[in-house]
């Protein structure tokens, strides 16, 4: 059934053309084609393809007619096998074969001819008209999960369109008029407002129901999702008014004469939980609200919701309650909108980007990606900080209110002007194409993780201000809340603090993965804009501009150096309580301490776990870096130095000639005077964007037994009477399996012997310590085995090492 036609081959392997599936090798297309998928195509296609060649098609029946009708005419040309009848859909293709149509097969081919030399067909009072059966070749269509935004889709449509345009500015604007919601839908959306307003009403007086996100934001692309928040304040003051009237009078009636409904009789709202109260708002939903349907209460959320669907308008929506703060932040992105009309192709473009390269948008709402609200405040910030600023800071924006526009929301400072008008116009006259280019530069060298991103003073805040913060912290009462709240953010891997709720990081949903794929984009990204295919239109045809920028990628190319490179990121949530507080005192140079420590670690993983034999390289001097290094290390105070060295001689056992030891530090005097004209805040900024590259001699290291080799199975072995641990989680029984190994296990024939160079990144990209592994010897080929097994194990154990208390550690 399946033929020779259906598979190609390609550089990479086969392609099965009937199933659109890629194969790397001929025992996987074996297995593929005498698979599930593939012979019940081969089937379809071959039962198809029989029918066609045994069917008729039928124009001129009515709705009336029935396949009895049909079977019965027919049946004089041959036995009738099937019939196919379709009163519903109209054939616009051409006006012949306008109306409703039918299809007969027949249990013999040959019946087809006889039914098509008959001149005139005549069924009761109709004529029929009967044609052979169109040959489509047959094509496998994939279930996809249909995806209302089908961003992919409609920029496959666009792609040439895009291309025709004369600038990249020009295509931006496109992007923005192509995807932006439309006024049909923004007035259906606003009807359908209208009508849960009257119907919520009804149960909660004085409710109100106000949209917010991107329906209303300025941002809302064809089909986004409609976020909506039920103000139940009022009704809350209804029912207590409702409940002291009761008292004294014995009947359920308001003060202004309506009685309390049945729903509201039923909970109070002044100690219900969300969870109730939203699983109220559920049930009206689905029993007042036409077309509403698959509505359920998601009570986990960080804000418990409702979601639903509406039919007609094939809609997702979302009904929050106690969300004043989201509905105030749209306001503000609004103001955005008003005061820079930049914004807005900017955010499109960078929205497109970012889910094309799946970097946003997750789909079920929770995720690992950045949401759109996180990605457009990346643009506003890269806007606050560029020269001359595109946007104001929102402490600025603060101070052109007047005071009847002060805002104070669950005691967050909101207070921005109402009116666009009210701030001055940017004095930055760049253009889209170079703005855009500038966010893909600006975040390719952003140090994310010793850095926390604050709109509101329109600054990177180094992380060492969040390490040890007191419950109730100047800085963010300085400039947010009046009332006490918590004010420590979640942090993670990018720390970007909402706006208004300051102490909340409104990107703490991203794990490390996404996060680096992120930078890796807009590194990526920021290297085709310097390029010409960036900037001119093709003369050849060629992709440029933003067609090729938008381009989907499927997973990203990794550099080489990645292939044998280990990383292992500054993670502040998992240091214990003492090497924070070491690194705070460390001030603005904690990252330097914090890589002696990874460093440590590293060593004591390679030598305690792993037993092998660690010799620093003959060569202390390193090629490329070097000078990065002897420069950065200059630069790092005395004081730094010390409290390097001591911590360092704290964790391990390093002698003088440990190759732990700093290379290069304090070689020359430090030039003390030199910042004496800087304030204090351009300092730490300067020293952020100043930290670099730093890196140690490498260690050269002796394995002689294969360590890695079934470890899972020995521990598994080791703790049969215990309580199993995580792989790299515990050192001891981690030493103990390579001492299993070692001792049950033949030595290598010849040693392994590699060189592990540490680094330190930061300062122009997140702050991480890099190990770039290499083979030295390696004569029985088992380096790729060994830096598989370790590329996840090593960065766990280091992981385990720091987390431990030092004060308990053994
Ligand atoms: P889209 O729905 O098209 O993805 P959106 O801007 O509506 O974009 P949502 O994730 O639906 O994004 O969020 C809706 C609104 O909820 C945002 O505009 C913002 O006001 C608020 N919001 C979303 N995520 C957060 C967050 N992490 N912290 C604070 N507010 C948030
Ligand atoms: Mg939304």
């Amino acid at each position: 059934m399946s033929t020779d036609r259906d598979i190609k081959s390609t550089p990479r392997g086969f392609h099965c053309i009937l199933c659109d599936v890629k194969l790397p090798n001929l025992p996987s297309l074996d297995q593929h084609v005498k698979g599930k998928k593939h012979q019940t195509l081969s089937t379809v296609r071959a039962t198809r393809q029989s029918q066609a060649e045994r069917g008729v098609f039928v124009t001129g029946v009515k709705p009336d007619t029935s396949e009895a009708d049909l079977a019965d005419y027919f049946q004089r040309f041959g036995e009738v096998a099937h019939i196919v009848l379709d009163k519903d859909k109209v054939r616009l293709k051409s006006e012949s074969l306008t109306g409703q149509f039918a299809i007969v097969h027949f249990a013999e081919p040959e019946t087809v001819q006889a039914a098509l030399s008959c001149v005139e067909h005549r069924m009761k009072n109709l004529k029929l008209k009967v044609k052979p059966r169109e040959k489509k070749a047959f094509k496998f269509i994939h279930k996809q999960k249909l995806d209302p935004q089908n961003l992919q889709q409609v920029f496959e449509q666009l792609k040439p369109e895009l291309g025709e345009l004369l600038s990249v500015d020009a295509q931006m604007q496109f992007v923005v008029e192509r995807f932006q919601l439309r006024e049909n839908e923004k007035k259906a959306r606003s009807l359908f407002v209208q009508l849960l307003q009257e119907v919520f009403v009804e149960f909660f007086p004085d409710s109100q129901i106000l949209p917010f996100g991107s329906s209303v934001n300025t941002f809302g692309i064809h089909a986004c999702d409609l976020d909506l928040f039920l103000d139940l304040e009022n009704t809350k003051m209804f029912q207590a008014r409702a409940k002291s009237s009761t008292e004294q009078t014995g009947e359920g009636m308001s003060d202004d004469g309506r009685s309390e409904d049945s729903i509201l009789s039923d909970i109070d709202l002044s100690s219900a939980s969300s969870a109730e109260v939203l699983e109220l708002v559920a049930t009206i939903l689905k029993r007042c609200v036409p077309s509403v349907q698959r509505v359920h209460v998601v009570s986990t959320a960080r804000l418990p919701v409702v979601k639903f669907h509406h039919r007609e308008l094939n809609l997702q929506g979302d009904i929050t309650i106690n969300n004043k703060l989201a509905v105030r932040n749209t306001r503000f992105l609004q103001l955005c909108t008003g005061m820079e009309n930049r914004l807005r192709p900017l955010v499109f473009t960078i929205r497109c980007w970012a889910k094309q390269k799946q970097l946003a948008g997750n789909p079920s709402g929770a995720g690992p990606l950045l949401n759109n609200y996180a990605l457009t405040l990346l643009v506003i910030f890269y806007l606050q900080n560029c020269d001359p600023p595109v946007l104001p800071t929102v402490n600025h924006l603060k101070d052109m209110a007047c005071e009847e526009e002060e805002c104070v929301i669950e005691g967050w400072n909101c207070t921005f002007p109402t009116q666009p008008i009210a701030v001055p116009p940017s004095t930055n006259t760049q253009n889209l194409s170079t703005l855009l280019a500038g966010f893909f530069s600006f975040y390719a060298s952003f140090d994310f993780t010793s850095s926390v991103i604050s709109l509101r003073e329109g600054r990177a805040i180094p992380i060492t201000d969040f390490l040890c913060q007191d419950e109730e912290s100047d800085m963010i009462q300085d400039e947010g809340p009046i009332k006490a709240h918590p004010t420590k953010p979640k942090l993670g891997p990018l720390n970007l603090l909402d706006p208004f709720e300051v102490s909340h990081n409104v990107a703490a949903n991203l794990n490390e993965r996404s996060h680096r794929s992120f930078q890796r984009e807009c590194q990526e990204a920021h290297k085709y804009c310097r390029s010409l295919q960036y900037q001119q239109k093709s003369t050849k045809g060629k992709l440029w501009g933003l067609v090729r920028l938008l381009t989907p990628q499927g997973e990203n190319s990794q550099t080489r150096a990645e292939q044998t490179s280990i990383s292992i990121p500054f993670k502040l949530a998992s240091l214990p309580e003492t090497l924070r507080e070491q690194l705070q005192t460390s001030g603005e140079d904690f990252w330097h301490l914090w890589f002696h420590k990874v460093c440590s670690a590293v060593e004591e993983v390679l030598t305690h776990v792993l037993k092998c034999q660690l010799t620093a390289s003959p060569c202390a001097v390193f090629a490329d870096d070097s000078t990065v290094a002897a420069e950065e290390m200059e630069t790092s105070s005395a004081s730094l130095k010390s409290s390097v060295n001591d911590s360092f001689d704290s964790v391990g056992s390093q002698s003088e000639s440990s190759p732990l030891k700093p290379v290069v530090g304090g070689k020359r005097p430090l030039s003390s005077g030199s910042d004496a004209s800087v304030s204090p805040q351009g300092k730490k900024q300067r020293l952020l964007k100043k930290k670099a590259k730093a890196q140690l001699p490498p260690w050269i290291c002796v394995l002689q037994h294969l360590v890695w080799a079934g470890r899972r199975k020995v521990r598994r072995e080791l703790m049969k009477n215990t309580n199993s641990q995580p792989e790299g989680s515990c050192l001891e029984i981690e030493s103990q399996v390579t001492a299993y190994i070692i001792e049950k296990e033949p030595e290598l024939k010849e040693p392994l012997e590699f060189k592990v160079l540490p680094q330190m990144m930061g300062g122009t990209e997140s702050t991480q310590t890099v190990l770039r592994l290499e083979p030295v010897s390696d004569r029985t080929g088992v380096f790729q085995d060994f830096f598989h097994f370790l590329h996840p194990f090593l960065p766990r154990m280091v992981e385990t090492l720091l987390g431990k208390d030092e004060g308990n550690e053994k």
